[in-house]
């Protein structure tokens, strides 16, 4: 069974563990087999990085996955004020990271190079969240709410505000190392 640790003191709002919470159950148990723990941090305190989550290898097979929060801060309130997208956020940064345990610790899935990885875990996990949606709300409001999100983001892009939160669209991110 996968350990969600919390490690914020600062980034809290989100209610990070129970979203992981009711998500995992829902999701494929073999996509999770080797994942040691999911660790929530404020941060991502590596030099010059500032990514939404980082697969981190602890062995060929084993892997922790950590997800950072700073960008809560970055958002505008209508997003801020979105259970739906919050919820959505943390569901597809931690599918995103599943993603590379796939290809890189389960090896059942092979990209051509770590640009192409990036968008497949994206489009991937994106699909994912939206899965776990499904899943979870037999009341499909939320796919109303998934189009208002969109919308917010598209026109926050274009003042170049939310480049670096989570997208409920498919996105290219600029800076992409392997493993991020
Ligand atoms: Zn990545």
């Amino acid at each position: 069974m996968v350990k969600i640790i919390d490690k914020r003191k600062i980034n809290t709002q989100i209610p990070a563990v129970s979203i992981l919470n009711q998500a995992i159950p829902v999701l494929k148990k073999k996509n999770f087999a080797g994942i040691r723990n999911i660790i929530l941090y404020d941060e991502d305190r590596r030099k010059g990085k500032k990514a939404l989550g980082t697969y981190y290898p602890l062995s060929p097979t084993r892997a922790d996955i950590k997800i950072y929060f700073n960008w809560y801060y970055n958002l505008p309130d209508e997003l801020k004020n979105s259970d739906t997208y919050l919820m959505f956020a943390v569901i597809k940064i931690l599918l995103h990271e599943i993603y590379h345990h796939i290809v890189h610790g389960q090896d059942r899935l092979k990209t051509p190079d770590p640009e192409q990885e990036e968008k497949d875990a994206d489009r991937w996990a994106d699909g994912g969240a939206r899965y776990v949606f499904d899943c979870l709300f037999t009341n499909k409001d939320y796919k109303k709410e998934f189009k208002r999100i969109r919308n917010l983001i598209k026109k926050y892009k274009e003042k170049a505000s939310v480049d670096s939160v989570p997208q409920l669209v498919m996105h290219k991110k600029q800076n992409d190392k392997k493993n991020e």
